[in-house]
């Protein structure tokens, strides 16, 4: 499969139907999937633990058009962009249609229960609330359930670092850290309107809607610029 280096980050130059595919094929070894944005590509770039978390996952899917479009900047396009929310809804639907069982671990008490309730075909063999103290109890309910994926909606980079220091205690289980996916599920969180994504707006839309979110965008320009730097860098490294 062919990876594109952004910023250190080697996503997977897939279209969504491959990661889906991916993701089938990853249940039967474990691993982790990651979906970077430019907030989280900037994180990596700033923090060498994050980017441990996040460059060694299994499946890395480009959530966001500044990163297709930093991706093509560099000369390395991505055949389109893969949202962590589009991904989750298409594996849940395999999920059902092979048996395959799911974890929801992410939300305030009662999101990942009301995630599992509307999801109707999907056998949810368990959930947890994302605000927990210690891992231990948490690790134990899921080794219990003995889920096929584990969808960790923690925010990032929690998601990222809690899948990565706990990768060998889940050994086998393929784990996805999926940002405020079990929201949506859960109908508390409304994403845009398709045309708003189509065209490339998710983001603002979301700034919009939730101001606390607003002060992350401040990453982009010091995202772009060093992108352009990374260019530069290559160019002139031939
Ligand atoms: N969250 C959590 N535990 C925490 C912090 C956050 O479970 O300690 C949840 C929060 O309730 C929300 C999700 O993580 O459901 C983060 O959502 P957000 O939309 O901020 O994620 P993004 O996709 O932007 O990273």
């Amino acid at each position: 499969m062919i990876r594109c280096d952004v910023l250190g980050v080697p996503f997977d130059a897939v279209t969504p139907e491959e990661a889906v595919r991916k993701g089938l094929a990853l249940m039967e070894t474990g691993g982790r999937v990651v979906t970077p944005n430019p907030e989280i590509l900037w994180l990596c770039h700033t923090d060498p633990a994050v980017m441990d978390a996040v460059a060694g996952a299994d499946l890395i899917l480009a959530d966001g058009v500044g990163v297709t479009r930093a991706a093509r900047k560099l000369g390395r396009p991505l055949p389109c962009r893969v949202t962590g929310a589009d991904w989750l809804s298409r594996m849940l639907g395999v999920c059902a249609e092979n048996g395959k069982k799911v974890f929801f671990l992410g939300g305030k008490p009662g999101v990942a229960e009301t995630a599992a309730r509307n999801c109707p075909g999907v056998t949810v063999c368990g959930v947890h609330d994302g605000y927990f103290k210690e891992d231990g109890p948490v690790l134990e309910a899921v080794r219990e359930a003995k889920p096929d994926v584990l969808i960790v909606c923690l925010g990032a980079p929690k998601q990222e670092l809690w899948m990565y220091r706990n990768r060998e205690a889940l050994s086998g289980i393929l784990m996805a850290g999926l940002g405020g996916s079990l929201d949506v599920l859960a109908g508390h969180v409304k994403r845009a309107p398709v045309w708003i994504q189509k065209i490339g707006f998710e983001w603002l839309y979301r700034a919009l809607r939730q101001p606390s979110r607003v002060k992350r965008l401040f990453v982009i320009p010091k995202f772009l610029r060093a992108v352009a730097k990374q260019k530069k860098r290559e160019k002139k490294n031939g």
